[in-house]
């Protein structure tokens, strides 16, 4: 049996629509090109780039109708050469605890091609709500334990796909803080019973980069996306909440810290290179030594913005009491947070996840060397059945019910 509802989701784009293009997803020169596109005066430029800001980012607009203090005649010169459509959601799931998954198509690179299929996750907790957002379709990287490797189609998001899964989830959630009068939920009753609900000011008060792919190899789409979802005029989700996920991209993660300034978190997973170098690939080039230097010297890291350390629990292959004495060591003098994510099997995979003492052991042991209680046990153990159940579906629901668990296996 599976908590998940499954909703029918219209699709979000009209026929006849496709052929122009959206300006949602955009940042202010991107907008400012469209006013270009229509032959707004340079002058104007700015002023116009603001107006659209403002509606499509904090009011949520859908159509340029809605847009009152621009003129009628810009409002039609828009809607002739434009849309606010948004990725189109082909499925949405909701969890009896109020988790929600979305899955968006989004266009193939090559004509031919299959569309490409992304997943966005909603994590409600008592105290916030974390978006997990997809940086790329499939990964390049091959780490041994992990599906999204193992897809052939790889793609980089492009900024606007990526600000797109925020813009869907709100709509879904129907949280546009500026629109008045209040946008509906796109679902039945955001309060089902049981569900948890932030008792935060918003749904959504933190993103994490911990979908499909990895963020750093989409340098500047992950950034660009960034300075749209973190501009105090808009989406304003602010850069201390948005968590960038990386396995180890060593060059680049001096370049977050210092262009972008988000948190970073770091898939560790291991605490000896030789088996580090055989489940995740990268640390031949960038070993670990290497790579908790930039962690070292991340900037703007301090005790009140720490590195989060992911370590995902595989079954007689990391998971001994040396090994968590030895991460606990090599940590030592960097301000970090743990992360025990426990494995979630998939289809084909040679892994395990730890038997749950095991667990409890190593988490024992970090939580004695002066760190929180790492592992999210309740909802964890939840998904974690509900995976077992789902073993025999297909690879796409199992990728799904992946990400879920990772995202909830996630604490502050
Ligand atoms: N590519 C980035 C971000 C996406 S993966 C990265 O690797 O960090 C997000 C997290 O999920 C990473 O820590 C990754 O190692 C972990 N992960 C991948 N496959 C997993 C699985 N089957 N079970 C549990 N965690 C997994
Ligand atoms: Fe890519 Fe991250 Fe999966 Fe490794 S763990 S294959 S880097 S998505």
């Amino acid at each position: 049996m599976s908590a998940m509802l499954d909703l029918t989701v219209p699709p979000s784009v009209p026929a006849g629509a496709a052929a122009k293009l959206s300006l949602v997803g955009r940042d202010r020169a991107g907008l400012a090109a469209a006013m270009a596109e229509i032959g707004v005066p340079e002058g104007e430029r700015k002023m116009r780039v603001s107006q659209l800001w403002h509606w499509i980012y904090f009011r949520g607009a859908r159509e340029f109708a809605e847009m009152t203090n621009v003129s009628k005649k810009l409002r039609a010169t828009l809607t002739e050469n434009f849309t606010l459509a948004r990725p189109e959601v082909v499925a949405e799931q909701v969890s009896n605890d109020g988790t929600r998954k979305w899955l968006i198509r989004l266009p193939a690179e090559q004509t031919g091609e299959k569309p490409h299929e992304i997943e966005t996750v909603y994590i409600p907790e008592a105290g916030r709500g974390t978006l997990c957002v997809s940086a790329q379709v499939g990964c390049t990287l091959s780490c041994t334990f992990c599906h999204t490797g193992t897809q052939r189609l790889v793609r980089n998001l492009t900024a606007e796909e990526i600000v797109g899964q925020l813009v869907i989830a709100r709509d879904r959630l129907g949280e546009w803080p500026g629109a008045s009068p209040p946008r509906k939920s796109g679902l039945p009753d955001l309060r089902i019973q049981g569900a948890i609900v932030p008792q935060a000011e918003r749904f959504i008060t933190n993103i994490v980069f911990m979908g499909m792919g990895e963020p750093l190899y989409n340098f500047d789409g992950v950034k660009n996306a960034i300075e749209v979802i973190a501009d105090g005029d808009g989406l304003s989700v602010g850069k201390r909440r948005i968590t960038v996920s990386t396995s180890g991209v060593v060059p680049m993660i001096e370049r977050l810290g210092a262009e972008v300034g988000t948190m970073l978190a770091v898939s560790l997973h291991a605490v000896r290179d030789s088996l580090r170098d055989e489940i995740i690939p990268l640390n031949k080039k960038y070993p670990i030594a290497q790579l908790l230097d930039a962690c070292r010297t991340y900037p703007g890291v301090s005790n009140a913005r720490r590195i989060t350390f992911e370590y995902v629990m595989l079954k007689g292959v990391n998971d001994t009491p040396a090994d968590a004495k030895e991460l606990v060591r090599l940590l030592q003098g960097i301000p970090a947070k743990i992360n025990l994510i426990p494995f979630n099997p998939w289809p084909g995979t040679i892994y395990e996840c730890s038997d749950w003492e095991t667990i409890e052991q190593f988490s024992e042991i970090v939580f004695r060397a002066g760190y929180a209680s790492p592992v999210r046990r309740p909802r964890g153990r939840d998904i974690l059945a509900a995976c077992g159940q789902l073993k025999s579906e297909t690879q796409k629901l199992s990728a799904r019910e992946r990400m879920a668990l990772r995202a909830m296996a996630m604490t502050d």
